[in-house]
């Protein structure tokens, strides 16, 4: 309820700004109205939709003066599909737009506004970037549906293309989709929990231009596995590893627990700089090994190292950003929850010759704590937390044993400014801030920090 505006009241407004999932915002007196498709800059005519007490949602009827940066989108599928939401705005404005999104934040809640916040490092070419393409399939009125989901639903956006994703997925996503029936396949059911095919995963490695495809079924014998072996490989030759994955669960989660090699290798192989990562089915990686690459070669700039420090990578997944800095550090000493990511990381610092990296499985907010209490020091700190920002106890550790630098990589600016804003209450200073664009044409945006200790 509103007593400003109405349902199907009908206004025209100013767009002044976005909302982290690419909505345009305009106020009346005050009151935001959500506005899917409208950009800033933007006077719109809208009618009013669902209001709640402090917000509300519009839709878009009429563009009156459009923004310099509007775009065609190129997807066909864009407006319904909820992969991408920024495809509406010019590459160079989403740029603009993430680069504010950054700057309103470190006023607002770090309470910054002298730190610098550099223009965002894009992409040469903002397409076809995802290394990983995960691919459901279903039913719908009796016809084969692939592709996306619709932004908040499990309803599959059918289509035969997607510019974000490789080549490879493309053709493996259609040629599957349409040779279905002649392969004696069929499509998962949610709603009555038949059929076999759930989902496709296509996974690549960059560098070395490795395919791997995993088929997730709810069965492990299906017929004519070699003809769709044989039409895999036919439609992708790059392909070196065809996996199968169970999961005959009722459950959103993709991956069962059984993982089946059906063709080639079980692992395929990508390069980030010059270190090596071996990626199985399920391993986690980072989806745009290009911009990845920028993102942890500006940690290591911000990180400074001579070659004499001790690190911690917190946070630190397969241990990717922990080889990245071992090669120019004397000791990386990472931490991560998960501990297949930690047995994926031991491998990683093997497979690249790496002795100076060790990697425990634990809260970086109780392991962190225990090596300082066992007498260990450290010079640098990088962080890399979730969404939901580093723990307040891990932040309470830094405060108490004041490594000289702390290196943050966030990808939620509302909780870095947060955190932010407890380092510099203990005498933290934040350099400067370079935001990294790691999912071009979605509103996601990755930043990274440069913060010394100077003493309260
Ligand atoms: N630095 C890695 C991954 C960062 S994603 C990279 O660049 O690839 C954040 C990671 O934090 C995830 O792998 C998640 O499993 C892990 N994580 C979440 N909560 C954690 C906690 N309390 N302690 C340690 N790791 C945690």
């Amino acid at each position: 309820m509103s007593f400003i505006v109405n349902q199907h009241d009908r206004l025209t407004v100013q767009v002044e700004d976005m909302t982290h999932d690419g909505s345009g915002v305009a106020k009346v007196e005050g009151y935001p109205l959500f506005i899917p498709g409208a950009l800033v800059g933007e006077e719109v005519e809208i009618e009013v939709g669902k209001t709640l007490k402090n917000y509300g949602f519009a839709r878009l009827l009429n563009i009156k003066k459009r923004s310099e940066d509007r775009v065609e989108p190129p997807c066909h599928v864009f407006w319904e599909c909820g992969g991408c939401q920024l495809q509406h705005l010019s590459y160079e404005g989403q740029l603009k737009q993430k680069r504010k999104t950054v700057r309103d934040v470190i006023d607002r809640i770090a309470k910054l506004p002298d730190v610098p916040v550099h223009p965002v490092k894009g992409m040469e070419d903002p397409w076809r970037y995802r290394n990983k393409s995960q691919i459901p399939f279903s039913e719908q009125n009796g016809k084969i549906v692939s592709g996306f989901y619709k932004s908040r639903t499990h309803h599959i956006v059918d289509t035969d293309v997607c510019i974000i994703q490789s080549e490879e997925a493309d053709e493996l996503m259609s040629t599957l989709k349409h040779h279905m029936f002649e392969l004696g396949l069929s499509a998962y059911d949610e709603k009555t929990h038949k059929g076999m095919l759930r989902h496709l995963i296509v996974r690549k490695g960059r560098a070395t231009g490795e395919v791997m495809v995993v088929l997730v079924m709810t069965k492990k014998k299906f017929p004519q596995k070699d003809a769709v072996i044989d039409m895999i490989k036919k439609v992708v030759p790059e392909v070196t590893s065809i996996m199968q994955n169970i999961n005959n669960e009722k459950t959103n989660v993709i991956f069962g627990n059984e993982t089946i090699n059906l063709y080639g290798k079980s692992v395929i192989i990508d390069e980030i700089g010059d270190t090596k990562f071996e990626i199985s089915a399920r391993s986690f990686y980072q989806v745009n090994p290009v911009q990845t690459e920028v993102l942890y070669r500006q940690a290591l700039d911000y990180a400074q190292l001579t070659g004499n420090e001790a690190v911690i990578d917190a946070y630190c997944g397969i241990g990717t950003i922990s080889l990245f800095l071992a090669q120019n550090a004397m000791e990386v000493y990472g931490v991560e929850i998960v501990p297949q990511a930690i047995e994926d990381a031991k491998r990683n610092a093997e497979l690249n010759g790496i002795t100076n990296a060790h990697f425990e499985a634990g809260a970086a907010e109780d392991v962190i704590p225990r090596w300082y209490a066992e007498g260990k020091r450290f010079d640098v700190l990088v962080v890399d937390p979730p969404r939901k920002g580093c723990d307040e106890n891990l932040l309470q550790t830094i405060l108490k044993y004041k490594p000289k630098r702390v290196v943050y990589v966030s990808c939620n600016p509302g909780t870095l400014a947060r955190d932010l804003r407890i380092l510099e209450d203990g005498g933290y200073r934040t350099k400067e801030i370079q935001p990294v664009d790691m999912f071009p044409q979605s509103s996601h945006v990755e930043v990274i920090c440069n913060i010394e200790y100077e003493g309260d």
